[in-house]
């Protein structure tokens, strides 16, 4: 550690202070155990995977409605994959949906239900990396895990005033977060991260943190300096966002059919349905869009994490029998596409093209 950063640092202190706190001051979650009792792997698990990239008050209803369609490992696992990506929509990042189906099948099939206590053997997982691999054992198994989420790596570039900027500070300050968890008893080892995420989502919060009321405040390098808190974890210049721009077809039948395809494997939102479309995301060939009259609906934009996506919404209408469907493309009833669990950006060519389709005489 740099001793000259940091403020009469002491990890027992610390330790206490972090826990008393909680012990008073935990968030109730759905998925998190109640006091004294133990947590269930499953569902420990199950919202670290869902919390990756995304925020707590967009996970919990999506928790709770796949915990009450399967209630065990067992039941998801059963499941067929359609179904589960379908109540992943809107959720984002699709990747975790292939994987979160893929570690079910395992830990059903082959694990007897039981997932491994390691973080280890839980790396082996599908869509088990480092920090969830670390979460797990330590929330659901009470290994001393050290586990940084982004609160952890906030509280700990303010508490030890890491002055590099991210991402390149990522390793040091991953480094001085070992301090948090150095000597933790396994009893309480499961309380440390949470009660640290607890912290940085209600006190040390990115923007205007309440310093005044923070328990740590005394062991704070940031606050004994008064220094800006406001300005870490330091950060370098943001580059802009590549642009991309792009087609996407809403196809109809005269018997008011439309068309939808479930999206390949190897694309960006694979196994979701979206509409035909050129290829945005760079997979694939564009659709060959047949050659009637398209009417230009409008344009809907998308942020993605490496991009921004802007697509231009087309519209036509063909005789019933004309329209060839490709392999993983399909005609459904117009009364059922708000039905179908589109992922945010179809949601959006949804949300522009069904009302303008509406206003056409019948
Ligand atoms: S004193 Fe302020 S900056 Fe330091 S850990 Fe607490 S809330 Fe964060």
């Amino acid at each position: 550690m740099k001793k000259s950063h940091v403020f009469e640092w002491n990890n027992s202190a610390f330790q206490q202070k972090v826990l008393a706190w909680y012990d008073q001051n935990r968030r109730i979650l759905p998925w998190r155990a109640k006091k004294n009792s133990k947590p269930s792997p499953y569902h420990v698990w199950l919202s670290e995977v869902m919390l990756q990239q995304t925020t707590v008050p967009a996970v919990k209803k999506y928790f709770e409605r796949f915990t009450s369609l399967w209630p065990t490992i067992h039941d998801l696992a059963n499941s067929p994959p359609d179904a589960v990506m379908q109540e992943w929509a809107g959720l984002g990042y699709y990747a975790r949906a292939r994987n979160l189906i893929k570690c079910a099948g395992i830990v059903s099939a082959d694990l007897n239900g039981k997932f491994p206590e390691t973080e280890k053997d839980l790396k082996l997982l599908p869509g088990i990396g480092p920090y969830t691999a670390a979460a797990i054992s330590s929330i659901a198994f009470g290994n001393n895990s050290v586990v940084v989420d982004g609160n952890v790596e906030r509280i700990a570039s303010r508490v030890f005033m890491v002055d590099n900027p991210m991402p390149l500070a990522k390793k040091e300050i991953h480094a001085l977060a070992k301090h948090f968890y150095e000597g933790i008893t396994s009893k309480r080892a499961g309380d440390m991260p949470q009660a640290l995420m607890d912290i940085g989502a209600t006190v040390c919060t990115p923007k205007s943190p309440k310093c005044e009321i923070c328990p740590i405040s005394d062991l704070c390098t940031v606050k004994q300096r008064n220094e800006n808190p406001n300005l870490y974890p330091r950060k370098l210049p943001k580059a802009k966002k590549p642009h991309r721009e792009g087609k996407v077809y809403w196809l109809e039948t005269e018997a008011k059919q439309i068309l939808i395809e479930k999206r390949s494997d190897e694309r960006m939102l694979g196994w979701m349905f979206g509409f035909p479309g050129t290829s945005w995301d760079g997979v694939g060939n564009d659709f060959t869009a047949p050659d009637i009259d398209w009417d230009m609906v409008g344009d809907v934009t998308h942020i993605f994490t490496h991009f921004s996506l802007k697509l231009e919404v087309l519209r036509g209408r063909m005789p019933v029998g004309k329209v060839k469907l490709n392999k993983n493309q399909y005609l459904i009833d117009i009364t059922e596409v708000e039905n179908v669990g589109f992922p945010s950006l179809y949601k959006k060519v949804l949300k522009l093209a069904l009302p303008a389709r509406n206003m056409d005489p019948e």
